[in-house]
């Protein structure tokens, strides 16, 4: 079976998810899009409001930041996947509980056994934290490679905070320029 049957497997298996309440909620689930067989892998928090009305992740305001940002290292969304913690969208947009996130994680889990990709970009502290726990704040270990499990890792600041803080904004720019000279040293 192709990795896309897989995937789409897997969507129709997070479609029916009642494991946590979040689907009481949302609109749609958001599994997660983009080319199966990637060799980047970036996980973000969880699905906002435009994600919810689309069922795709990353494509409200912080989605055209990440465009931007892949477009910068001469990459597009059809070149990477992009998934998030949990699969749907915490009411009002408040941070996932530990217990969904618990309760999504196999998901998350079974889409890097098919995708198997050299590189997981962790975006934000919530992808990071479940990761890579007890290894600091985002704010001390951004823009850096960890390996953990013959897995490689890359921590990031979330699009959505770095938006409108121009520093924050800065910083982020830069380590995505550190992606690909990573992706060769794996
Ligand atoms: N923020 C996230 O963490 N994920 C999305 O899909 C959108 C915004």
């Amino acid at each position: 079976m192709s990795n896309q049957d897989e995937i789409l497997i897997l969507a129709g298996a997070v479609r029916q998810c009642q494991k946590c309440p979040l689907y009481k909620y949302a609109k749609n689930p958001v599994p997660g899009d983009g080319n199966p067989n990637a060799e980047i892998m970036f996980v973000g928090e969880g699905p906002g409001e435009r994600e919810d009305e689309l069922g795709l992740p990353f494509v409200g305001a912080a989605g055209k930041f990440l465009d931007v940002m892949l477009q910068s290292i001469g990459l597009t969304r059809q070149d990477v996947y992009i998934a998030n913690v949990v699969k749907h969208r915490p009411p009002g947009n408040r941070d996932p509980k530990p217990e969904e996130i618990e309760a999504c994680w196999p998901y998350l889990m079974r889409q890097i056994e098919i995708i198997k990709p050299k590189l997981i970009v962790c975006l934000g502290r919530h992808s990071m934290a479940r990761f890579l726990p007890n290894l600091g704040t985002i704010s001390t270990i951004h823009g850096r490679c960890f390996k953990r499990r013959n897995q490689a890792y890359m921590t990031l600041y979330h699009p959505a905070a770095a938006l409108y803080k121009d520093s924050m904004k800065k910083v982020l720019l830069a380590d995505f320029q550190k992606i690909k000279t990573a992706l060769k040293k794996i």
